[in-house]
């Protein structure tokens, strides 16, 4: 009995000694990232975080109440190394430096913001000027406390990224850090030819419709170019990476987000989604279709590279950067040639509406 416990202290010590000698180095690296993921696999949340969830779930009123007992929130944190601290701050690179509870940059703060970026046409929307500027120069309301902020957003970012927490679990347990750019294992240089391939099986239409004025969930600039082809045509991962599906009733109805190695690409207004998941270039991720508020069968496409390459290229809107997103037109002319709108046309049912908005 007591030498059980006496080589049990044994092991801890020896285990604690070895946490302490960690050099640097890519195996070491890697035995840590393990240690980690062992640690935080039965993670402790401080009892206000659980009351604290309850109150940011209700007001973002887009969120899942079930999300609050979820244990991988509290392993995501804990893998997050911020210790619950509000305050937390910590400099990546020099492009990214990392805030408060779940470590998020302000460029992924300033990505969910929008209600466009909710399910739900009411839902709460965030104040990045709070998250980047200080909340004591916010209004003092319930949903303008730093923490519930932050909560919102990090939800949202997990909800928009990976569709809920397990997945967003899976997916650090492969890759690292689930926040924040860069990942653990994808690119900190700019790409100027991020896609090997057409999302779209051609023949498309597309023209450079980057930042033009759109109306749905409050005026916002187009974050994508809409790429117009008959409902059912094939969509494709353009590069290697993670899959991941969405839905809401109101603005982009089904879509398809491809987390890779430069950034992710987002489809939306889908018919249907064909496959989530680890994907490679040219797999069939959904099909066309016309979903949530477009006006016709196109993929809304957007392109969030990690780091955006310079100088940009300026869309005839005068646009080169929304949000987070930039103007895939360049890059897609590497790899889709449009072809005339007429033709197209031709493929398209009678009374096809010559621009079929939608966000
Ligand atoms: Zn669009």
């Amino acid at each position: 009995m007591l030498g059980g416990a006496r080589r049990v202290i044994g092991v801890v010590v020896a285990a604690s000694l070895l946490a302490t000698i960690v050099p640097v180095g890519g195996v070491v690296a890697k035995e840590t990232k393990a240690a980690r993921i062992r640690e935080c696999r039965d993670a402790d949340a401080p009892p206000r975080f659980r009351r604290q969830l309850v109150t940011a779930i209700r007001i973002s009123r887009d969120l899942p109440m079930a999300w609050v007992d979820s244990p991988n929130l509290r392993r995501i944190v804990c893998w997050q190394g911020t210790g619950y601290d509000q305050d937390f701050r910590e400099a990546g690179t020099r492009f990214h430096v990392w805030h408060g509870v779940f470590a998020m940059t302000v460029r992924e703060m300033k990505t969910i913001q929008g209600t466009w970026m909710t399910a739900r046409r009411d839902a709460y929307e965030l104040s990045p000027a709070c998250f980047v500027h200080g909340w004591e120069r916010c209004t003092r309301t319930t949903g303008n406390r730093d923490v519930i902020q932050q909560l919102i957003a990090g939800l949202r970012w997990i909800w928009l990224q990976y569709g809920n927490p397990r997945k967003a679990w899976r997916f650090i347990k492969r890759f690292g850090r689930f926040t924040s750019y860069p990942r653990l294992g994808t690119a900190d240089a700019a790409t100027t030819a991020p896609f090997r391939r057409c999302p779209v099986d051609r023949p498309v239409y597309y023209r450079d419709d980057f930042g033009e004025r759109r109306t749905v969930g409050g005026y916002h600039p187009h974050w994508g170019n809409d790429v117009i082809a008959p409902a059912g045509r094939r969509i494709r991962a353009p590069f290697d990476g993670f899959a991941v599906a969405h839905r809401d009733n109101w603005f982009a109805g089904i879509w398809v987000t491809v987390v890779g190695k430069h950034g992710y690409a987002r489809n939306v207004h889908l018919k249907k989604v064909v496959r989530v998941g680890r994907v490679e270039t040219g797999d069939v991720i959904g099909l066309v279709g016309s979903t949530g508020d477009a006006r016709g069968p196109h993929d809304h496409f957007e392109w969030h590279p990690w780091v955006a390459p310079f100088p940009l290229h300026q869309a005839p809107s005068g646009f080169r950067i929304v949000m987070d997103a930039i103007d895939p037109y360049p890059f897609l002319n590497r790899v889709c040639r449009s072809s005339s709108a007429r033709a197209v046309a031709d493929l398209l049912p009678r009374g096809y509406p010559e621009r079929p908005l939608g966000i």
